[in-house]
């Protein structure tokens, strides 16, 4: 901390939930960081990479039962700046996609405070990693959306074209905040002609040790369990080799153990 400069605010994606998927560079801006100011998807494993001086702080959706609005959180990262800080502004995934990243760049620019994006692993790409499979092949897929579940809904009817002119088979999908209820979805993607035995993949928490999935078709997709938040699903021909989750042991190789050793610069 340099008082009498500004700060700088780091817009940094800490992956899905597993401390090794932190980039490099994210595990070292934790470690130096003065205040980090994380949102509800960050499990204590990755806050606990924070370096002791820190000041650590939830300000996600559903802390307590206040709602910490975006626009607190962007007068809290602009003041800690000004008093010459070093944040860390943490967003689960990477901070890129479904992050409301655009809202606090403009917030950040608009007060002339410099900032930096780091990218993180995103959920979709962690959740195929986890199964075994790709997102793209050469012989069947080239195409890869991003969608969120909450705008793919039924009720909104803009999105009925949007599904016509955009799924097809040479594409998976990673729909991000999902819900529980998928009968609309199934019936729209029926609809633009993605085939009734295309694989659908549910997958809870992915790349935690609490990791679940359920697997099925197209066809099938209304009969998917509900599963914990934070689940993601994804669509497409690359699923069908989904192969159940690898044991803990297998995916909890720590940093330690691969003989890595990241210290702060
Ligand atoms: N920036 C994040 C996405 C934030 S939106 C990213 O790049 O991953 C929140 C949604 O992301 C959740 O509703 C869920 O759909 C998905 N998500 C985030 N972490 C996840 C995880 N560990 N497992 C499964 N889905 C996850």
């Amino acid at each position: 901390m340099t008082l009498g400069h500004i700060g700088k605010v780091y817009l940094v994606g800490a992956g899905p939930g597993d401390p090794d998927l932190l980039t490099v560079k994210a595990y070292r801006l934790l470690q130096r960081a003065d205040l980090v100011l994380h949102d509800d998807l960050n499990p204590p494993a990755v806050l606990a990479v924070a370096g002791p001086q820190a000041v650590v702080e939830n300000v996600g959706k559903r802390c307590g039962h206040k709602r910490v609005s975006q626009q607190e959180i962007n007068h809290r990262m602009i003041e800690a700046a000004r008093q010459g800080l070093e944040v860390v502004r943490l967003k689960g995934g990477d901070p890129a996609v479904f992050g409301r990243l655009g809202e606090e760049i403009e917030a950040l620019q608009d007060a002339g405070v410099p900032f930096e994006i780091v990218p993180g692993v995103t959920a979709g790409t962690a959740a195929a990693a986890s199964l075994g499979v790709p997102l793209t092949d050469r012989r069947t897929t080239s195409r890869v959306i991003i969608v969120s579940g909450h705008r793919a809904s039924a009720s909104e009817p803009l999105e009925k074209t949007h599904w016509k002119a955009l799924a097809g088979q040479d594409v998976t999908l990673l729909i991000y905040m999902p819900g529980n209820d998928f009968a609309d979805l199934r019936e729209e993607l029926l609809e633009a002609g993605l085939e009734p035995d295309t694989p659908a993949v549910i997958v809870s928490r992915a790349a935690t040790p609490a990791q679940q999935q359920r697997t099925g078709t197209l066809e099938t997709l209304h009969r998917l369990p509900p599963m914990e938040s934070p689940a993601i699903l994804l669509i497409g021909r690359t699923l069908a080799g989904a192969r159940e989750r690898l044991s803990s042991e297998q995916l909890s190789l720590t940093l330690a153990e691969a003989g890595l050793s990241v210290s702060a610069p």
